[in-house]
Formats: C-alpha cells, structure tokens, sequence
C-alpha cells in the first residue's frame, strides 16, 4: 500500500506582496504542544508546480523527492490542528515557488516533531526582551506575544522591525494593536527606503542601536544583566547586531550554555 506522506491541507492563503504570504493549515490529526518560536518542516513533492512568479530551476529535481523546509509557526502555542506561516517566495529555490502555488484545499506534508532553540520560554522572569526582526524573520516574536504577552507584565517587551517599504511590514496592524493594549509592549517599524508620508524611524536596526535608541526612548541599555535580546531574519543584520552585542558581553544562547542573546537567520 502506498501511503501518501500528505497531511495537512491548505485553509486561507493571503498575498501580502508577489513574494509575501501568510499560510494558514489544518493539521488532519491534532499535534503535540509546541513552544513558541519553535518550526516545522512543509514539505512538498518536487512534481508539484512551481508559482508563475519564480524562476525556471537550474537543475531538474527528481519528481518523486519529498521537498522540505523548516518554516516558524507564527500561531499561539495552545494550537493543535490549525497553523499559520509567514513565508517569503526565493524565487530561485527549490520549495517556496512550489509553495506559492499552493491555494485553499490542496495537501502538503508537515512533519512529525516540533523543533528549534529560538524560545521566549527560557528567558529569565522580569527581564527586559527586545525582538529585532527582517523580513519574515517576525514570524517567532508573533507567536512569542500570541502566547506569552500577558505572562510578562512586568517585563518590556519591545519589537524593532526593520523593512525597506511600508507593505513589507508584515503583521504591523497585530503589532500596532498589541501596543495599544499592553502597557509593556513597543512597536518600532523602521523603513530605510520610506515615502514622505512615513513618519517613523528611517534607520536601520544597526543604525537606531548604535544611536543609542532604546536608552533614549526606552531607558534600556545594552546590558546582559536586564536585558535580553532576540534577532531574527536577514544573516547580515543578525551578523552586524550580534557583534554589537557581543562588545557588551552577551553569550549567544544555547540550552546547554545559556546566554543573553538569542539568534535565529533566515
Ligand atoms: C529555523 C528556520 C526557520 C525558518 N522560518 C522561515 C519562515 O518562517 N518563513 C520563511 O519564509 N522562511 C523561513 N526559513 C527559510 C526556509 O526554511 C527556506 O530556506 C526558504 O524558504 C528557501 O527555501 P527554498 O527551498 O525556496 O530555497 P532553496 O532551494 O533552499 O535555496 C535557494 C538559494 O536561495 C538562497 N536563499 C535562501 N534564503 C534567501 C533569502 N532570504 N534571500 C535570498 N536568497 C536566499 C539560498 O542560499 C540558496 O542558495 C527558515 C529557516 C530556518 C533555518
């Protein structure tokens, strides 16, 4: 008997951008808890077709190879059955064009185990938490707040969300009501190529810390001690933020050698 390794099937796809979408799936049978922040593989067969918005592929993939990639779960961690993604189309690569062409009621693999170190979960209570994030790289902090925003009251919790246009600040209007509803939570989107409507931050994530930003704004300083930091998304933002941090004498974390300094690139 050949058993399909499909088991999940697509319920919602929203088109932020061509190359930005929000997934949402159902699970056909309920799954173990997962920790925010944490991922799943999706997995997709290489004969799927790809999205009419990416490029031919270098090289013919076997048809018949199950392709996979690991991809944040941006839901609340008390789900079970439904998951939602946030996922950015490389249109060179093997499974997000295949992705892209997914639409409402087709089929798809996730697989078994709940993995990743990227948890808001092993932060010391109190402490001050600052989520620095590119691109897609917002999926674990969304599902950090969708979880946890109302155990931290006396923690500051502060997003910094950098973008190059307005309409790539995905989850912005979540973002912008979460602050108006906590008194310990701050938004910051900054856009480096903003229009003259904009009038937030038109730095980037490296350029607003190194200008003392959070100590003018938010009176936190860079100190491993009271705060912990959280950066998520494009490797050479991830690279030049952790050696700023480092400077100050953050570890990077691990489970088995904690730190102040928690690292996820996309
Ligand atoms: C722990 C973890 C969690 C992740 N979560 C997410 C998520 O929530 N949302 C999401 O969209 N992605 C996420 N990713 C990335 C995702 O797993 C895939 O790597 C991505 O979708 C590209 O897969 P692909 O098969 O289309 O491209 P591949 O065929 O794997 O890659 C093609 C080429 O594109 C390059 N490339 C990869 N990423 C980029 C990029 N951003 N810009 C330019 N070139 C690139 C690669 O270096 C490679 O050479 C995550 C990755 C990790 C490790």
């Amino acid at each position: 008997m050949n058993i399909s390794p499909y088991n999940a099937t697509v319920t919602e796809k929203i088109m932020i951008s061509p190359d930005l979408m929000i997934l949402r799936i159902e699970a056909d049978d309920p799954r173990d808890e997962f920790d925010a922040g944490q991922y799943l593989l999706l997995g997709l067969f290489a004969s799927e077709i790809r999205s009419k918005n990416s490029e031919p592929e270098d090289t013919p993939v076997n048809p018949e190879k199950l392709i996979q990639r690991p991809y944040t779960i941006v839901s609340a961690r008390t789900e079970r059955k439904q998951f939602e993604f946030f996922i950015s189309q490389i249109k060179s690569g093997k499974l997000s064009p295949r992705l892209f062409n997914l639409e409402p009621g087709r089929r798809l693999h996730i697989c078994s185990s709940n993995s990743g170190i990227f948890r808001l979960d092993e932060t010391p209570e109190g402490s001050d938490i600052i989520m620095l994030a590119t691109g897609t790289g917002i999926s674990p902090y969304i599902s950090f707040l969708r979880s946890h925003i109302v155990e931290r009251p006396e923690s500051k919790m502060i997003v910094i969300q950098g973008a190059r246009h307005r309409w790539d600040l995905g989850y912005n209007s979540e973002l912008e009501f979460l602050e108006q509803s906590y008194a310990n939570f701050f938004y910051v989107p900054t856009l480096t190529d903003a229009d003259d409507q904009w009038k937030g931050q038109r730095m980037s994530i490296e350029d607003l810390l190194k200008n003392d930003f959070l100590q003018n704004e938010f009176n936190i300083s860079p100190d491993p001690e009271r705060t912990h930091f959280f950066v998520c998304g494009n490797p050479e933002m991830v690279a030049n933020v952790s050696d700023w941090l480092l400077g100050f004498g953050y570890r990077k974390h691990h489970p088995d050698n904690p730190g102040e300094l928690y690292i996820e690139e996309f």
